[in-house]
């Protein structure tokens, strides 16, 4: 019989994915055999504050966690469905049975711990700087923003014509940036 296996799952946006995204997904994949990464508002891009498909955050984060060596992880997109009480059964009828869920998202951790599940703070890397809002108000006023992101990330957003996707939609749209 196979030995019973802890799983955890781990949810953000990813927009984009960044090096502190990857150091908490490697201090977690330590501490579980399984981790779920949870690929969250699927539904959204082209925006400022959702620049990138589900399916360009699925390649960046396929490459960068490839490029760690980590192999033991799946990665679900998750559409949102903004009915906070039901969330929950969503994302389990999505994801592999999991035990400890991994969130610095307030929203997140009271809906995992009201449906009984054990919640864990993700530990936080230089968040002033790992940051998604950072890294795209970096790319939108033609900053250096490759050194804050993995490297398989950086080829996928250039590949794909992200940055300037990013600085398109800030032009058109006329979004606020305060760099
Ligand atoms: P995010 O990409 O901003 O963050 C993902 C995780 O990484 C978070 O736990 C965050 O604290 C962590 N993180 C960020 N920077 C870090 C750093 N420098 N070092 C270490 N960790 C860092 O994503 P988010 O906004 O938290 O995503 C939550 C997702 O869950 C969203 O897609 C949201 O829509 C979804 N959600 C949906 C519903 C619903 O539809 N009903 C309810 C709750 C949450």
């Amino acid at each position: 019989m196979r030995k019973q296996e802890v799983s955890a799952l781990l949810i953000g946006r990813f927009q984009p994915f960044h090096i502190g995204h990857l150091e908490v997904i490697k201090t977690i994949s330590r501490q579980c055999d399984r981790l779920i990464v949870g690929i969250g508002s699927a539904q959204l891009s082209h925006t400022f504050e959702n620049p990138f498909t589900a399916g360009e955050r699925h390649l960046m984060i396929n490459r960068a966690l490839h490029d760690e060596g980590l192999d033991n992880y799946f990665l679900v997109p998750m559409v949102d469905i903004n009915r906070y009480a039901v969330w929950v059964a969503h994302v389990q009828s999505l994801v592999p049975p999991f035990q400890d869920v991994y969130t610095n998202n307030p929203l997140t951790r009271r809906l995992f711990e009201e449906a009984g599940y054990n919640v864990r703070s993700a530990p936080l890397f230089n968040r002033e700087v790992y940051s998604g809002s950072e890294i795209r108000k970096r790319i939108i006023s033609g900053k250096e923003w490759e050194h804050l992101v993995p490297k398989g990330v950086a080829e996928t957003i250039i590949e794909v014509g992200g940055d300037q996707r990013l600085r398109d939609l800030t032009r058109e749209h006329s979004y606020e940036v305060t760099i």
